[in-house]
């Protein structure tokens, strides 16, 4: 994999100690995970050579018919198809019931062709759900999204070679591993602390070995603690929140919101923008993820990745029973 390491930090820091400073580095999402993908499908054509034509399975489960959740789909099935993943999209109506979606999740998690189970979030139904209760029904071992308790616990234990990682976050930490920038030591700051994004942030920053601090809805003087940051990754949802002024200088800065503004100029009349201000973030940080095309195609990356790898385990398993 390539680095960003050329333009390192101490040119930032050096560059940057006058009030206005040279431009960020850009992390380019869209580059990285296509280096990703053409990794795996690598990975897949080796495992249909050795294993007699044997393919990744994976199906996405969704209940109703979100707009943005049959975007977010759509770009899943279009990676696992490049890659060579077997996918498959079960729609259910969202008048199905809990225990209706509850069955269609146990019938994949008993089938041996399956080796990733993803339920899209947020549930689109008529009904009451309990979506912890339906992301705990996906068996650990098909979890790739790892929303499940288990899957969850082991990160946050530290087990990581033995869970699957969340993917947005996974992508998170490759995008800082772009920049050769070390996270051992450094002082991390997450805004946001969900199940999907801020949680398992936090805990994989923790685990590389940083000193992590994670901020809410309810912390105080957020502009103070994000400039103690030499890594920042943001997950809050607000569009542009997150100042320039706010970061130290040279810090690494991650940014994981999809947020809609409106925008005459465009024909669709809206925007998207993340959850820093990209414009004043680009004057004092090292390095920068651009909305879009910085998180976002990392996190369909990851979902392949943990789908290859559970495919991996699967057949790891397999021969050791013989
Ligand atoms: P949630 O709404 O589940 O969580 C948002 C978090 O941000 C909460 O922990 C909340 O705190 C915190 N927060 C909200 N407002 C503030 C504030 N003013 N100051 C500090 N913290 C705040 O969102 P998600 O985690 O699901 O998503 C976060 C963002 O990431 C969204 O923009 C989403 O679209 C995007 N996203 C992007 C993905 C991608 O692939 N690029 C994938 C998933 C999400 P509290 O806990 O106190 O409520």
């Amino acid at each position: 994999m390539f680095s960003l390491a050329s333009r390192s930090l101490r040119l930032s820091v050096a560059g940057c100690q006058a009030s206005r400073c040279s431009l960020a580095t850009v992390i380019s999402g869209s580059k990285t995970s296509k280096l990703v993908r053409e990794r795996l499908k690598n990975d897949v054509e080796k495992m249909r050579n050795q294993f007699s034509g044997f393919r990744p399975g994976l199906v996405v489960l969704q209940v109703g018919d979100r707009d943005d959740s049959n975007l977010y789909i759509s770009s899943k099935l279009k990676a696992a198809a490049e890659i060579g993943i077997e996918a498959k999209h079960i729609r259910l109506p969202s008048s199905a019931t809990q225990e209706e979606v509850l069955q269609s999740v146990m019938a994949v998690n008993q089938n041996p062709a399956v080796h990733g189970l993803i339920v899209q979030l947020p549930l689109d139904s008529a009904h009451k759900m309990d979506t912890d209760l339906i992301t705990n029904t996906v068996s650990s071992d098909k979890d790739v999204d790892g929303l499940s308790c288990i899957n969850a616990g082991k990160l946050s234990r530290g087990d990581l070679s033995d869970c699957f990682i969340p993917c947005t976050p996974n992508g998170c930490m490759e995008l800082i591993r772009q920049t050769g920038v070390s996270v051992a030591g450094k002082h991390a700051v997450v805004i946001g602390r969900s199940k999907i994004v801020g949680a398992p942030m936090r805990d994989l920053l923790l685990w590389r070995h940083a000193t992590v601090t994670t901020c809410h809805s309810k912390t105080q003087d957020l502009p103070e603690q994000v400039g103690r940051a030499d890594i920042l990754v943001v997950g809050a949802g607000r569009a542009e929140m997150v100042r320039g002024e706010w970061l130290k200088v040279g810090a690494v800065v991650i940014d994981c919101g999809i947020n809609h503004l409106p925008d005459e100029t465009k024909a669709s009349g809206k925007r998207v923008v993340g959850d820093v201000h990209y414009a004043s973030a680009n004057q004092r940080a090292g390095f920068l993820t651009p909305v879009p095309g910085g998180v976002g195609p990392m996190t369909v990356a990851m979902l392949m990745e943990n789908t290859v790898q559970s495919a991996q385990r699967f057949l790891l398993r397999s021969q050791s029973l013989r």
